[in-house]
């Protein structure tokens, strides 16, 4: 090992996750020419490099000086494609610990759903990343690593990100904050591209809204009510659903974009006809879109899929009332790589 190789171990600290200007700095700390930097950025966040030593346009003398350095990436540990070409990645960090990345090929489009957390700690009912626990949070360079790898594996451009996958982006505000601007800075993702997902978290809404980023956010709701709302995600208890509600309402304000709900549809218990007028009121003049998700199953719950037919009923109820509503069959299903059903698989490799 170079001298390198133990002195990251110690700090921990990666290229991926800095910015040009900064690795203009490292590379002139390491005596080399200023427009070294840009030559590293374009090598780190274009053609996604593993190792230093792939860098061409480098001497020779120094790959071979810097062949140790960590850059950040991950290794795949297993992947798992869908018969539908979704692939579910497990993809293992600089300390061991597994997560959860899903690549989604669509005629036009590549979307990778992110984690943003090893395990989570929100516990919801229907969710099996709950069920497997709490690590820690991901570093800025760790989600940006998900998204190269997706784009290495298909060799293709990387279109969406959501943060979708594994934690809730909303108690890992700064990391995640880092990673949708250097996805969009210096990978090159639409902001409009990339949707963070959260299941709401006291105060962070609003905390986020002041970034006033031009992504799409999407709020994890599925319920019209307080109590049923709480049986199915335990947080809810600190977080009432009007004052949810009333910071969605200032987050449009503040960002001047409309909020997606999420509303996951599990059978007999929230997607009676009833519980979809509830929905309307609670969503009534508000600039919204609702995205409603059937279950997909997971073995530590009991809940069941909704019919084609009640699906139908909950979503023309929305429709007259002109609110917004798409339905969203999860890709991946046969994989267990669709929504909630990503879990940290270092016991359980497929
Ligand atoms: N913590 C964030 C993001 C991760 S989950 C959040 O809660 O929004 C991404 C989406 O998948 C959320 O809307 C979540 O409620 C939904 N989801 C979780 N488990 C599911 C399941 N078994 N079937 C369908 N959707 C599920």
């Amino acid at each position: 090992m170079t001298i390198w190789g133990k002195i990251m171990t110690l700090t921990q600290e990666t290229l991926l996750g800095k910015s040009v200007d900064e690795l203009t700095t490292w590379v002139k700390r390491q005596g080399q020419p200023a427009y070294r930097g840009k030559q590293l950025h374009q090598w780190l966040y274009q053609k996604g490099v593993r190792s230093l030593t792939e860098i061409s346009v480098f001497p020779k003398a120094l790959r071979e000086e810097l062949k140790d350095y960590p850059i950040g990436r991950s290794n795949i540990y297993h992947c798992t494609i869908a018969p539908d070409k979704t692939r579910k990645y497990l993809l293992s960090l600089a300390d061991g610990l597994i997560i959860e990345t899903v690549g989604i090929p669509t005629s036009k489009r590549l979307t990778v759903c992110v984690s943003s957390q090893v395990g989570c700690p929100m516990n919801c009912d229907f969710c099996a990343t709950g069920k497997g626990g709490y690590e820690r949070n991901l570093s800025c360079a760790e989600i940006v690593d998900q998204v190269l790898t997706v784009q290495e594996d298909f060799q293709q451009r990387v279109s969406h990100v959501v943060f979708m996958g594994m934690g809730e982006p909303l108690l890992n505000t700064k990391e995640v904050v880092k990673a949708v601007k250097i996805l969009n800075q210096d990978v090159g993702i639409g902001q409009r591209s990339l949707t963070i997902s959260t299941v709401g978290v006291p105060k962070k809404i609003l905390e986020f809204a002041h970034h006033k980023l031009q992504v799409t956010f999407a709020v994890s709701l599925h319920a019209a009510n307080q109590t049923l709302r709480e049986k199915l995600i335990p947080s809810a208890k600190y977080y009432p659903l009007p004052k949810l509600l009333s910071d969605c309402r200032k987050y449009v304000e503040i960002t001047g974009r409309r909020v997606t709900f999420e509303y996951i549809l599990l059978g007999g218990i929230n997607d009676l006809p009833e519980q979809s007028i509830q929905l309307t009121k609670c969503l009534k003049g508000f600039q919204s879109h609702v995205n409603l998700i059937p279950y997909n199953p997971i073995e530590e719950a009991d809940y069941q899929r909704p019919d084609a037919e009640s699906i139908n009923v909950f979503k023309s109820i929305l429709e007259g009332q002109n609110i917004a509503v798409s339905v969203r069959y999860s890709r991946g299903l046969e994989a267990n790589a669709a929504c909630g059903q990503l879990r940290a698989m270092s016991t359980a490799k497929e």
